[in-house]
């Protein structure tokens, strides 16, 4: 039994490493099963619960698509939805200004930036 688990445990972590973006439970399920196949919602979704527990994954909230998961331990970055193969990206570092977004008398502590758009794979496939 403990060696199942840590077999679609370690079936999920190399999906992360694989695909270094953040995923939805669907594509971690899906990506999973090639490796994992008695893989299923539910054994991904306790996994997943144990990897944030562990550490070794946050969440992040997507705008429309709710709870996506992501490594821990990255400096601050954004995120890119392509609207075409709707998969996340991170874009490396900060293109906005705190204090200047924020109107006189808020004090922004923390920001979250979800930017929109074509992949550059989705961009050659399809021509955008
Ligand atoms: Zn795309
Ligand atoms: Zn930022």
């Amino acid at each position: 039994m403990a060696k199942r688990n840590t077999s679609q445990r370690t079936a999920i972590e190399s999906v992360f490493h694989q695909q270094n973006r953040p995923l939805a439970i669907d594509e971690i399920l899906v990506a999973g099963r090639k490796k994992v196949e008695t893989l299923n919602q539910a054994t991904v979704y306790r996994n997943l619960k144990r990897l944030v527990k562990d550490g070794w994954l946050i969440k992040i909230n997507h705008p429309s698509f709710g709870t996506l998961y992501e490594r821990s331990g990255k400096k601050h970055h954004h995120h890119f939805h392509c609207n075409a193969c709707n998969r996340v990206f991170e874009f490396p570092g900060c293109l906005m200004d705190d204090k200047k977004a924020a109107p006189r008398g808020f004090i922004v502590k923390d920001h979250e930036v979800f930017l929109f758009g074509v992949c550059p794979d989705c961009d050659r496939i399809y021509g955008f």
